[in-house]
């Protein structure tokens, strides 16, 4: 889709008229966001929440300086997992005990594609599309490999035709990372279920963006990363769902002794635990996971209907702006137009998009580049601001129009895009 004008144009004085009625402002100042800087990338990494530094102190100062292995006990260290994957659940509509927070996204993708493998025995694809995130394709296709099964994979509208009596495991990302499609979660899931598949979701870019109602939608396994919306600080643990009609039968590969229904017995025959605790491998890492609680802590009080509202205006604003003030400087839309379709992102495809990225950080205008490509604007309903995206916008139009993104300094690649 190409960029037009739209006729009523916006200004910033109605950007912050909208700024002044939006219900959710309160939540900015839960947030430290660095003067001058207008943040679009709390999809890749969420921002610090302003209870973080204090928190994180008194962890290290007082719960493990002070209390050092009591603090097992006496700080319910041993229960994190438990106790921020239930906070976590909420914001997913699982039921009460199906999420645990561990490892990282990728581990416990591996984790869960073994175990629904093996409870689908006798068949032997994971269905999966090109688009999804690359490392769960690696991680599928790792599995894979190990299990004897086959990575299919096809494009997305094929997905519904290409669930046949091989397929064990449907493997999705609910909201794609590049154009922010949204995928249909519960009409897959269910295609899935007709077929006698089991339907895995990364959540990665849903939760802390938008609702998710993972139960309703009869979702089967799910996993999610807390460093993105989850605004749980860089490397954060990430979460992992099971429907509770599984847990009986659910048979994880890395049967660590925190797996095991009693740790402390110390017995000599792994047994696993009732429910998603049976997911865990080993020792949680307690000061990232108490800095995730200080992330899902800045959910509390949200609705999330509103959460999803603002996120709609807010990527709605953007495309219209976009359209007003950048008409004829090469921009593709890579989202989609429905806001019903778009997650909490908006990406535009332009030749020079590492470049044109590099010029907008230099100003403080902060997105992320996705190659070959794609310049990426993620909206946090936390704390952007409809100002933010104007002033974006405008910077973005500055620097097409003097050129300022053909400067040499912006060209040379940096590791993290
Ligand atoms: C961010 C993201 C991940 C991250 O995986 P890590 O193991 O935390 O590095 C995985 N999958 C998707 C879809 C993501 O967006």
């Amino acid at each position: 889709m190409t960029l037009s004008a739209d006729p009523a144009a916006i200004d910033r004085p109605a950007c912050v008229a909208f700024d002044a009625e939006d219900p959710l402002a309160w939540c900015r100042d839960r947030f430290t966001i660095p003067e001058g800087v207008i943040y679009l990338d709390g999809n890749s990494l969420g921002a610090l929440p302003a209870a973080a530094p204090a928190r994180l102190r008194q962890v290290v100062e007082q719960e493990w300086g002070m209390d050092l292995i009591r603090a097992w006990n006496r700080r319910g260290w041993l229960e994190s997992s438990i106790r921020v994957g239930a906070r976590i659940g909420r914001l997913v509509g699982a039921r009460e005990g199906e999420v645990v927070v561990c490892d990282s996204t990728s581990v416990n993708l591996f984790k869960l594609i073994i175990a629904g493998l093996r409870l689908r025995p006798g068949r032997h694809v994971i269905l999966s599309e090109p688009g999804n995130f690359p490392s769960d394709l690696y991680v599928a296709s790792g599995a894979a490999e190990l299990m004897g099964a086959e990575l299919r994979l096809v494009e997305a509208a094929r997905l519904p035709a290409a669930l046949d009596q091989e397929v064990a495991l449907l493997c999705l990302t609910h909201v794609d990372y590049r154009s922010g499609r949204i995928h249909d979660m519960a009409g897959l899931t269910q295609a899935a279920h007709a077929a006698g598949a089991l339907a895995l979701w990364d959540l990665s870019h849903t939760a802390g963006a938008m609702p998710c109602d993972l139960a309703g939608s009869q979702v089967d396994l799910a996993v999610g990363c807390g460093y993105k919306y989850l605004n749980g600080g860089p490397g954060a643990p990430a979460y992992a769902f099971v429907a509770q009609p599984l847990w009986s039968r659910l048979q994880q590969p890395v049967t660590g002794w925190l797996g095991h229904a009693r740790p402390f017995d110390f017995d000599l025959d792994y047994q696993p635990a009732d429910g998603p605790r049976r997911l865990i491998s080993g020792t949680p890492p307690v000061l990232s996971m108490l800095a995730l609680e200080v992330g899902v802590d800045t959910f509390e009080g949200v609705d999330l209907a509103q959460l999803r509202r603002k996120s709609k205006a807010l990527t709605e604003l953007f495309l219209r702006l976009a359209g007003q003030r950048l008409a004829g400087h090469g921009f593709q839309v890579a989202c989609p137009a429905d806001a019903e379709q778009r997650g909490s992102q908006v990406s535009f495809a332009h030749p020079n998009g590492y470049s044109i990225m590099q010029a907008l950080i230099s100003r403080g205008v902060i997105g992320d580049f996705r190659a070959p490509d794609l310049l990426r604007f993620g909206v946090a309903p936390l704390y952007t601001r409809y100002v933010d995206v104007y002033d974006a916008v405008s910077a973005l139009a500055d620097i097409m129009a003097s050129g300022e993104w053909r400067d040499p300094r912006f060209q040379v690649r940096a590791t993290v895009t």
